[in-house]
């Protein structure tokens, strides 16, 4: 196959526009970048080996080297991966996988100078990263398997276009030469190239080399090949070694994340399955997280050996936002990545992590609320997705939980112990009340009899809450109940006043068929009315986030209940009108009043908005002419 000119893709195009043209600070990321490219493409290979040896050859030497040539003014990042074939260096370098793209140029515009170059990490192009020293980028590149004289080149510019052909390469692996622009030069000076590796990739498990020239102890100069990284795999060296600064480097390697990690759990397990694990826990929601296609955080190693990035099985899906590594001696080599996946060793480890991460945040909750305050409202949604999905752990996660309340200032929490242990001794259930924001939910009726006893209630201002308070249902014995839901102390009401009003009770519920009944209501002060759902049924709230999600149901499928307030001054006015002339034109209209402002009241719109003011405005105009 002969030479061909390609475009990049539109985004991409895009991106290597910004990567070009504005990228000044700390450059020096780019060979992190290439690096870990070579060291993943060993990574693959050394995998694949595990079922098909001969794709080797024999050469097992795994290498990462770099070369700068001062005469040419390139430095090149060989390595001796898995390598590409033509195809699969167009689909790799040409065009970027991910979903999740238009985002992530909206994201790179806005950043400043300072955070794109982690940015660009971050979504997984490191590899243009190139560009950003680089005025032109050579990739020379064999795959395992392929013959020498099947290798292929790809060459770009970073400006629209890139070209590929078929070239010889004599060994396995792939060569990227970055032909540096002048004022990048610096990236040929061997000491700078030895401090960034210690700086960036010093754990890279495989050996990242440099020839040098050294005299020997007869001043003889001779060239040397030397290992620049101390490659020991940071989770299995002692926690007293580690530094916290090593530590943190580790994460950005992982994580590309600009912030340190909130916490960092290094632990090793001994017993029914032996294995280390390195975890860190973002104190903010990653980028990946925000945009598209988070993988499963945590790498799987076996015996030091790669196994994968997004193994799924060692971690449930709502601690996808936990990063780092898990490696153990007690997991199979030799099978497929199905079959490792359901292994019985795998699932002890998960349970493993799961308890140490919970507990990890319990701690963080206890000692430093300030910060785990700001990893909750980041992060707790998935603790509140845990809720929903894992049921063994429900009472760990119910205690991780923060609510605003009425009791709480605005942005200040509390949570469901504190809660319980403020009740008072009448009080048997925790309530709550869910919405979209807490001014709305404070001035709603639903709070008034609660105001009126001094009873709290939390205030639930995410979508997931509604669903986490559905599967929760009780704390420690104590029953959540929503306070726009059911009926409220019934008893409450005397006999005699229920006598009087049952006629505009009767009356109301034939005039208004959107409701399925209507009640005299105790969680009243204020306000006259206001509709209720029933126990088991989805209150308007809910209703409305289903909607949103797109599933609909019936409409009128599950109708509310209409309550009204025994001691309101227009209720008394309403059974006095009704006594005297049940067939006053002006009763089915302050009926149908009453009904829409409940729907207000919920937050649901008014079906026949004009009608309303109408009614409205006939009583305003009487009312203001008297
Ligand atoms: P990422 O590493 O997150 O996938 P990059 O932009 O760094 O994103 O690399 C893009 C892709 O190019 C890689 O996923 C890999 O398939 C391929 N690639 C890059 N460098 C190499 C290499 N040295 N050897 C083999 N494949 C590589
Ligand atoms: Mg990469």
């Amino acid at each position: 196959m002969g030479s061909a000119t390609l475009p990049f893709k539109t985004e991409l195009k895009q991106i290597l526009d910004i990567i070009i043209h504005s990228l000044y600070s700390h450059k020096e990321i780019f060979l992190r970048e290439l690096i870990s490219n070579a060291s993943d493409a060993i990574d693959a290979l050394r995998f694949r080996a595990l079922t098909q040896p001969e794709l080797t050859e024999g050469d097992e030497n795994w290498k990462i080297k770099l070369i700068p040539d001062k005469e040419a003014g390139t430095l090149t990042v060989s390595d001796n991966g898995i390598g590409m074939t033509r195809d699969e260096i167009v689909e790799n370098l040409g065009t970027i996988a991910r979903s999740g793209t238009k985002e992530f140029l909206e994201a790179l515009k806005k950043a400043d100078a300072q955070q794109r170059p982690e940015l660009i990490g971050q979504f997984g192009v490191g590899f243009y990263s190139a560009f950003m020293v680089a005025k032109k980028v050579e990739v020379i590149s064999r795959a395992a398997g392929v013959a020498k004289d099947q290798a292929v080149r790809w060459q770009s510019t970073g400006e629209g276009e890139f070209e590929v052909e078929t070239v010889e390469k004599e060994t396995r692996g792939t060569d990227v030469i970055l032909h540096l622009r002048d004022e990048d030069k610096e990236f040929l000076d061997e000491w700078r190239l030895r401090s960034l590796v210690r700086q960036y990739s010093d754990f890279i498990e495989h050996p990242i080399v440099m020839d040098v020239t050294r005299e020997d102890e007869n001043k003889q100069k001779k060239t040397v090949e030397e290992t620049l990284n101390s490659r020991k795999a940071i989770w299995l060296r002692d926690k007293s070694e580690i530094s916290e600064e090593e530590y943190i480097e580790f994460y950005k390697h992982l994580t590309h994340d600009t912030e340190p990690p909130a916490k960092t759990i290094h632990y090793s397990a001994e017993g029914a399955v032996e294995f280390r694990s390195l975890l860190y826990i973002p104190g903010h929601k990653t980028f990946d997280l925000l945009f598209g296609d988070p993988k499963r955080g945590v790498h799987l190693y076996i015996r030091r050996v790669f196994i994968m990035d997004d193994c799924e099985a060692l971690l449930p899906l709502y601690l996808r936002f936990v990063r780092g590594v898990v490696d153990s001696p007690d997991l199979p080599l030799n099978v497929s990545r199905e079959m490792l996946q359901q292994s019985a060793p795998l699932e002890i480890i998960r349970n493993n992590l799961t308890n140490r991460i919970l507990k990890a945040l319990a701690e963080m909750k206890q000692e430093e609320y300030d910060k785990y305050v700001r990893f909750f409202q980041e992060l707790g949604v998935f603790l509140k997705e845990g809720v929903y999905h894992d049921f063994k752990n429900r009472e760990q996660l119910a205690d991780l939980l923060l609510f605003e309340s009425t009791k709480t200032e605005p942005g200040k929490y509390t949570t469901l112990a504190d809660y319980a242990g403020r009740m008072k001794d009448d009080q048997q259930e925790i309530y709550y009340l869910a919405g979209e924001q807490r001014e709305q939910l404070v001035n709603s009726p639903y709070l008034e009899s609660f105001r009126a006893k001094d009873q709290e209630v939390l205030l639930l201002t995410e979508p997931i809450d509604s669903f986490m308070v559905e599967s929760l249902t009780e704390y420690k014995g104590k029953k959540l109940k929503a306070v726009d839901k059911g009926e409220l102390a019934p008893g409450e009401i005397p006999e005699e006043k229920k006598k009087k009003l049952q006629p505009l009770v009767d009356y109301l519920k034939e005039k208004i068929p959107e409701v399925k009944d209507v009640r005299l209501s105790s969680r009243l002060k204020e306000s006259a009315v206001c509709l209720v759902a029933d126990d088991w049924a989805p209150g308007a709230h809910m209703e409305r986030i289903l909607k949103r999600i797109g599933q609909k149901g019936e409409t009128g499928q599950f109708k509310k209940i209409l309550e009204i307030n025994p001691d309101h001054a227009v209720t008394e006015a309403l059974v006095a009108l009704l006594q005297k002339n049940p067939d006053d034109a002006r009763l089915p209209e302050y009926g149908r009043l009453l009904y829409e402002q409940a729907l207000i009241a919920e937050g649901s719109p008014i079906p026949d908005a004009a009608g309303f003011a109408q009614r409205l405005n006939r009583i305003l105009a009487k009312d203001a002419s008297s």
